[in-house]
């Protein structure tokens, strides 16, 4: 995309916050227990290929991508290290996933089929349904998934080289849920062995139970949301020192006084209760900055929290400058780290009523990406 070089509204990712952030839940774990760092989604909209590299500087064991372009994106960048991926359709290409040396993911008998028809050097993974009802292989069917699954890798036709489940609610470590999936699981792990499999990956946890849920760790773990600094389980997770690596900014276009009773943005969904000044923040909902802010998120801007009057608009949207005139360029930021008083994804999404996975995954569009590499202490 063409760039005239002014920052006009940009996402800056701190590349050290990503690493010290895989450091630190890579110690919270232990040894034993291998890092699986989750880059999918464009590494929760951070950037894949530089998350990716930092995460493995921080010590990921393992990456996790849904899609099997996800991780041959990850091979063409160059990252040589065990990769898995999970999502896949009838007719999927798997021999590319195959013969670039990544875990794939069976969740039927017909996807082995697909996967053994690869090669004899495939290795796949076997997800099992413990209560999601999203991907996996339902209870009924375990005998005959793995049944299948053990014959070819006897065959010599594929190698299953883990088993594995996801959470209903590790963000909430009192939904009952979380024990019968624990539990559930480790049946699956029991009735694989039986079956004369020895995958030599079990793994339930992501983030949330990475870092609540120790009996969950197993012998590895997916960490997504943690690994970019952000709180998987808002109200209970102890302080890890996560660092938020995503700073969404801006420049000021413009500032200006207005009169009371002027209305502003389209509709004229606020009127101005008293003289004020406003100020024009370039970015808007084809940015990925939420329609639904409207009115009701704040942003940091010459030293203050400054909230959103009016409409977001496609391109564009205004804040509430209180009386002060900080000149076009003025520095807006929309949500970082919190360290010099801005708001955080975790305030942008609990202002929207979502969670900060959604707040930074769907900011993009127009905006260019910065990496920069603070070392973090
Ligand atoms: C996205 C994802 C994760 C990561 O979850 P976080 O809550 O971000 O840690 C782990 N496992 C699977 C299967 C996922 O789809």
């Amino acid at each position: 995309m063409t760039s005239t070089g002014s920052t006009r509204a940009e996402i800056v990712v701190d590349l050290g916050a990503i690493r010290h952030n895989v450091r630190r839940l890579r110690e919270l774990v232990g040894p034993g227990v291998a890092m699986m760092t989750v880059v999918k989604a464009d590494g929760y909209g951070h950037g894949m290929v530089e998350a990716a590299r930092a995460a493995r500087q921080g010590g990921a064991d393992w990456l996790g991508v849904a899609t099997l372009d996800e991780a041959l994106d990850l091979r063409a960048a160059g990252d040589t290290g065990p990769v898995l991926c999970w999502l896949a359709v009838p007719g999927e290409d798997y021999a590319l996933a195959v013969a670039a040396g990544i875990d794939v993911t069976a969740y039927t008998v017909e996807e082995l089929d697909e996967i053994a028809a690869c090669g004899p050097s495939a290795r796949v993974q076997l997800k099992v349904d413990t209560g999601l009802s999203r991907g996996g292989a339902v209870r009924a069917d375990w005998d005959d998934v793995f049944g299948h699954a053990a014959r070819l890798e006897q065959a010599g036709r594929l190698d299953v080289t883990g088993i594995w489940s996801h959470f209903v609610a590790s963000d909430e470590p009192d939904h009952p849920a979380n024990d019968a999936q624990e539990a559930a699981f480790r049946e699956a792990v029991a009735l694989a062995e039986k079956m004369g499999m020895r995958p030599e990956l079990r793994h339930l946890a992501n983030s949330a139970a990475a870092v609540l849920r120790p009996s969950a760790r197993f012998n590895l773990v997916r960490c997504g949301i943690a690994s970019y600094g952000l709180d998987p389980a808002p109200g209970h997770t102890p302080d890890l020192g996560l660092v938020p690596a995503m700073t969404l900014r801006a420049r000021l276009a413009m500032s200006k006084p207005i009169s009371a009773g002027d209305g502003v943005s389209y509709g004229h969904t606020w009127v101005a209760d008293r003289d004020t000044t406003v100020g024009l923040v370039p970015a808007g909902y084809a940015d990925g900055i939420p329609r639904a802010a409207s009115n009701i998120a704040t942003v940091w801007s010459a030293g203050r929290l400054r909230p959103i009057r009016g409409r977001v608009c496609m391109d564009q949207f205004v804040i509430d400058l209180d009386g002060d005139l900080p000149p076009a360029g003025t520095e807006v930021v929309l949500f970082g780290p919190g360290d010099r008083g801005e708001p955080t994804a975790q305030d942008w999404a609990d202002a929207l009523d979502t969670i900060t996975y959604e707040i930074v995954t769907r900011v993009g569009g127009r905006l260019v990406t910065t990496h920069v590499d603070e070392e973090q202490s």
